[in-house]
């Protein structure tokens, strides 16, 4: 399942802009890259690699999460290069 920006924005405290969305490669759900403007109020220049896993049904009915759509884990690194393609990200 895949988590749109405005909830990703406010899980991660930053504001984003720029979706890299990659054509040459498939990239699973819980994989966004996005160029950050902003984190914890602080302006920033920078694209950065989410990993997001998002509830499932499955998720729901094992008793780890209330319900679908909540996110259960939140991950990121910044990256000067798609590691899909290999395209530079220019900030
Ligand atoms: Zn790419």
């Amino acid at each position: 399942m895949k988590i749109d920006r405005i909830s990703l924005e406010k899980e991660s405290d930053s504001k984003l802009s720029q979706e890299h969305i990659c054509q040459q490669n498939e990239m699973p759900d819980q994989l966004r890259i996005f160029h950050v403007d902003e984190y914890g109020g602080r302006p920033q220049q920078h694209y950065e690699l989410f990993t997001v896993w998002v509830s499932t049904i499955e998720d729901v009915q094992s008793g780890d999460a209330k319900e679908i759509g909540e996110v259960l884990n939140l991950s990121s690194i910044k990256v000067h290069y798609c590691p899909f393609c290999g395209g530079h990200l220019n900030a």
